[in-house]
């Protein structure tokens, strides 16, 4: 296909696609299979700047573009989403940090995430919710020198092996605020990791909140009204996950096309027949208005827009648009396509797990639908 990509975008993409494939390829039975986080990748996604290109350089990230972090999450994704999801947490911590911390908190904090010398977890959702802050129920208590926070949260990527995080809280005048709790504060732990249809080996767990105490100035910005910082660092994720969704959506195209020319049935191989022209076909149209959309959401935060409206829909659309992608990408293999351990079917199982996260479609069509109400 052609792209519109400058020369420089497309060299990037280039060296991306080298890296994914020569480090992450033996990885992807140590995530899927084993279930396990591989810290082994992480010299190489820092070196590729995955945990911070996009920031500037300032608070220590590269000065790069959304753009080029959206197209090396494309590449990494081509390879093993999961990993991908892994990274992206720095950057909505980063991102959330930028949106609301004081600077003296930010230069303690951001420059570490970013250059992934640190793992984070970024923690909202609880047993009770995941779209509804108004249910949180993990309290702030005023403490001498500074806070306590108790509660349990559900679904945390990077929980059994994070080293900080941040914690949506309800404060004592009900109102939500945010925290850090930094390395090694007493009565933090992980759960078990949880067993997921995909994106397995995140080291996704719940983050149980023992009556953590954190001194005064680990509340992040002012008291309340955190839930505008959410969103807004959400936006970072979700830009994260449609461009995840674009790399297995090539990637299941890549696997359709390759074994269509191998499969023989009737004495042709299938690529031969019509109705797998169809699917391709279609593969490809959907592949590629995904990936313009996602470029274009992408550019809207390279100049300067918040681009919450923009991105929730570019993740709505491409992250079912995935879904049906690899479903097409199945139906090329046959019953193949659903056997256990075939990469397609890996790529399904992955690609449904981005409609349900950082907002479910449901989540994205409300917030689109608020742009025109
Ligand atoms: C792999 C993975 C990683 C995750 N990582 C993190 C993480 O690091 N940190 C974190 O905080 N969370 C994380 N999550 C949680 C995730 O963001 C939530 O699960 C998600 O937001 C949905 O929340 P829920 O499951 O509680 O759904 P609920 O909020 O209970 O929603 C249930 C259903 O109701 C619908 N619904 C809810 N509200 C509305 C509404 N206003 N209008 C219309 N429909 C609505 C939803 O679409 C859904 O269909 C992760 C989840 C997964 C699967």
């Amino acid at each position: 296909m052609h792209s519109t990509l400058s020369k420089e975008l497309e060299a990037f993409r280039a060296s991306c696609r080298g890296q994914a494939q020569r480090h992450f390829s033996s990885l992807v039975p140590v995530m899927d299979g084993e279930r396990r986080f591989p810290a082994e990748a992480r010299p190489v996604l820092a070196e590729m700047g995955a945990y911070g290109l996009p920031f500037a350089t300032s608070v220590g990230g590269q000065g790069g573009s959304w753009l080029a972090w959206a197209i090396l999450h494309e590449e990494v994704a081509r390879v093993l989403p999961a990993l991908g999801i892994h990274f992206q947490v720095n950057c909505v911590v980063a991102g959330a940090l930028l949106d609301c911390a004081t600077p003296e908190q930010i230069a303690r904090t951001v420059p570490a995430l970013l250059s992934g010398e640190k793992v984070a977890f970024f923690a909202f959702t609880e047993p009770a919710t995941g779209s509804d802050p108004s249910l949180l129920t993990t309290r702030a208590e005023r403490i001498p020198g500074g806070w306590r926070i108790s509660g349990q949260k559900r679904w945390i990527t990077n929980a059994t092996h994070a080293d900080l995080g941040i914690v949506f809280a309800r404060d004592p005048d009900g109102d939500v605020s945010l925290f850090l709790i930094p390395e090694g504060a007493d009565g933090v732990h992980a759960g078990p990791a949880t067993a997921l249809l995909g994106l397995r080996g995140t080291g996704l767990a719940d983050l149980y909140l023992d009556g953590v105490e954190i001194p005064e100035d680990h509340l992040l910005g002012s008291a309340g009204g955190r839930f505008a910082t959410l969103k807004r660092a959400m936006t970072i994720g979700k830009l994260g996950l449609s461009s995840m969704s674009v790399g297995i959506m090539s990637a299941a195209l890549d696997e359709a096309v390759s074994y269509a020319n191998q499969r023989e049935q009737q004495g042709h191989p299938i690529i031969e027949f019509q109705a797998i022209h169809h699917l391709l076909a279609e593969m490809v149209s959907r592949t590629e208005a995904c990936r313009q959309l996602l470029y274009w959401a992408a550019t809207c935060k390279d100049q300067g827009s918040e681009a919450i409206v923009e991105v929730a829909s570019a993740k709505l659309f491409i992250t079912q648009t995935a879904v049906d992608v690899c479903r097409m990408a199945m139906s090329v293999h046959g019953v193949y396509g659903i056997a256990e351990g075939t990469p397609v079917e890996r790529m399904f199982r992955d690609a449904k797990m981005y409609e349900l996260l950082e907002g479910t479609s449901e989540v994205q069509r409300e917030l689109v639908m608020r742009a025109f109400r």
